[in-house]
């Protein structure tokens, strides 16, 4: 016993290497970092119908021989993903998106409770939705909450830094995305901030940019195209706006629906203030009125600010006046932003 593993131990270690391709006559192509290629005899105790490009593999010391197949790496670089189990948001918690519930339910949380009724009306699991819409306005608050609602794990990944921090990676990244979510499904994948993959691509038209950025989107479509639609994994991609890249994305087969998230009016002011403040007393319509043009992240930080006026003062209780004084100091805020970038056009 002890003989064996003092055998084992000062047996030389394997190369690690990556699969490059399958080659004729039970001969495999692998990437040894960082010494180059190799072509390499497998093992008889391997099952070559297992090996598949970019699967992991050990090659024993000296003959390169193939004698490993090993588990797939969920690399560390996956810490640009951040997985929660069941996300806390609910539908109760957003104000005022009543249809952009009503569809994502459609599109999204009922294929994935009832796929036996698309089935039987013969209609395709969608694979996704796009939500787009300004920055607050409650498109990952929707995401997460069908997330909750479908018992669905809940991995955000943020575009931007798909492409601006990994780059090299942006491909790789991409496939390590959908293994995770395979790994954790029924998972629901929140792609936020799609745009700067698309705009990137635009303000880089020349030089290594280009490319990146292009082989990232080329993956993204490619791991959309390749995945089977089922009710295991959803692809929930947030944007800005609409442009170019839509056509390419907005494919059948690819994501065929969008739900539009506008910045919030009058009437949805209320109804996300009133989800967000449970203490009576406030005339949240007269503070909604005030609140022209706000984003729901904008209504947040107005509670949160009179929050602050009534902790300051000791008080349990947020009155009328410190939503006055919130509003008024964030109008502040906002007229100063406007007054820079009017500095900057002339
Ligand atoms: P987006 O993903 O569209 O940029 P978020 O969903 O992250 O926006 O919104 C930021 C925060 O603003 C949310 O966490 C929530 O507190 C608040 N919020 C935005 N829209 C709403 C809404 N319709 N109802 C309730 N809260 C909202």
């Amino acid at each position: 016993m002890h003989r064996e593993e003092l055998q084992l131990l000062q047996e030389p270690g394997s190369h690690v290497g990556e699969v490059v391709k399958v080659m004729r006559k039970s001969k495999v192509l692998v990437k040894v970092h960082p010494e180059g290629k190799y072509i390499v005899d497998v093992d008889k105790s391997i099952d070559i119908t297992k090996i598949t490009p970019s699967t992991r593999v050990a090659l024993r010391s000296g003959s390169y021989i193939l004698h490993l197949i090993l588990p797939s790496r969920v690399d560390p670089l996956v810490n640009l993903m951040k997985v929660e189990k069941v996300p806390d948001s609910t539908y109760v918690m957003i104000g005022g998106l009543d249809q952009q519930i009503k569809e994502i339910k459609e599109v999204i949380e009922l294929p994935i409770k009832h796929p036996e009724l698309l089935e039987s009306l013969g209609v395709a699991q969608p694979k996704g939705v796009l939500l787009y819409g300004p920055p607050g306005t409650g498109k990952t608050l929707l995401a997460r909450a069908v997330a909750h609602h479908t018992d669905c794990t809940f991995i955000r990944v943020s575009g931007s830094e798909l492409v601006q921090k990994y780059i090299g990676e942006g491909s790789r990244m991409v496939r390590e995305l959908f293994v995770m979510a395979r790994e954790h499904a029924p998972s629901i994948i929140f792609m936020d901030e799609v745009d700067s993959i698309g705009s990137a691509r635009m303000e880089s038209g020349s030089g290594n940019g280009y490319s990146e950025v292009q082989q990232t989107m080329l993956e993204l479509l490619n791991q959309l195209d390749g995945f089977e639609a089922s009710n295991k994994i959803k692809v929930l991609m947030a944007r800005n706006r609409i442009d170019i890249l839509d056509q390419t994305l907005l494919r059948p087969g690819l994501i065929d629906r969008k739900i539009v998230f506008p910045n919030p009016n009058e009437f949805s002011h209320f109804d996300i203030l009133k989800i967000m403040n449970l203490m009576r007393g406030i005339d949240l319509k007269k503070i909604a009125e005030k609140m022209n043009g706000a984003s729901g992240a904008e209504l947040k930080a107005v509670c949160t600010e009179a929050g602050m006026f009534a902790l300051l003062e000791r008080r349990v209780h947020v009155t009328q006046e410190d939503f006055e004084m919130a509003v008024a100091k964030m109008m502040k805020k906002d007229s100063e932003k406007n007054m820079s970038l009017r500095k900057l056009w002339k």
